[in-house]
């Protein structure tokens, strides 16, 4: 019996439900029960009722968030050292300094942090929904972190002064892709759609034809006349945006856009997961009350948008 078989079987077996980030290698993606972005698969796996482990191919505070909205499954992990880096440069020590400076700002996190950072913050949101939420505050400045370039965007688009925490706060993949390539790229493509997401610098977000979250990218491709797009984010997003749309054509903004922690998941370390229940994300209760909170107020927001 192959990899593939072994994952369906103890799937079946322990009433688990595999759980693939739009990042994750596309071997992954074939085999989940669901594909997507980090809120869509914490939402997927509230709705599944019946699952009893949640396998979240993804990295750390992807896990952590679902484990947060699903206490009463067991989510895990399959490589502990897929770890996001940009969700390591925002502590809970760094925001708490930032609310002293400001105590009457409220403090936006992107779901892009840890749960002990989470934990201080008013409200959470995503790379989808961030202009909403924001919007949505009665309150002209906000602290936001932990993305300086999201923060940016987010000032451009509702015209709110957006304080960055910290203020140099990035993705390193997204931080990858280069206008020069981006230029290169729609000279020899002069057909093509460029699609930037929000993490990637103001430079190739003003050369965007679309500028947007990986489900936003997935819509936008889906709902458009264009057959062919340049994608200015992390490679795996490709093989689901190939799959949904096979008369047109993908073409990543710079080859070598790929999440180090994100491919760290293999299918070896998802059968492993599941055949020796690891690794077991959970968070402590009081943290997890605090952004369980910030989550579900995020929630309330863009269920009142409709
Ligand atoms: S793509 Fe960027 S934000 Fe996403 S997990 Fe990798 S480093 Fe973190």
């Amino acid at each position: 019996m192959d990899l593939v078989d072994n994952i369906v079987k103890l799937k079946k077996e322990k009433k688990a439900i595999l759980l693939a980030h739009n990042y994750q290698r596309p071997e992954i993606q074939d085999i989940a029960d669901y594909v997507g972005d980090s809120i869509e698969l914490s939402r997927k796996a509230m709705s599944e009722k019946e699952a009893e482990i949640i396998v979240f191919s993804a990295v750390d505070f992807m896990a952590e968030t679902a484990a947060i909205l699903n206490p009463h499954k067991k989510v895990l992990l399959p490589s502990l050292g897929a770890r996001c880096p940009m969700a390591q440069m925002l502590t809970a020590d760094e925001i708490k300094k930032w609310k002293t400076l400001y105590p009457l700002v409220p403090v936006v996190l992107y779901v892009n942090t840890l749960a002990s950072a989470k934990a201080y913050c008013d409200i959470c949101c995503t790379s989808a929904n961030a202009v909403e939420i924001i919007e949505a505050l009665d309150a002209e400045t906000v602290l936001f972190g932990p993305d300086h370039n999201l923060a940016e965007y987010v000032q451009e688009k509702t015209g709110k002064t957006i304080l960055p925490i910290p203020e140099w706060g990035f993705c390193p993949t997204h931080l990858l892709f280069q206008p020069e390539d981006a230029d290169m790229l729609k000279m020899q493509h002069p057909d093509a759609v460029l699609m930037v997401h929000p993490e990637c610098t103001a430079e190739m977000r003003r050369l965007a034809d679309f500028v947007g979250s990986t489900s936003q990218m997935c819509r936008f491709a889906r709902e458009s006349s264009s057959e062919k797009f340049i994608v200015a984010t992390e490679e795996g997003l490709l093989h689901r945006l190939r799959k949904e749309n096979p008369g047109k054509q993908f073409i990543l903004a710079y080859e070598e856009a790929v999440c180090p922690n994100m491919k760290l998941n293999t299918l070896e370390r998802i059968y492993l997961a599941l055949k020796e229940e690891k690794y077991v994300i959970s968070v402590p209760e009081d943290v997890a009350r605090h952004t369980r909170k910030a989550l579900e107020k995020m929630f309330e927001v863009i269920n009142r948008k409709g």
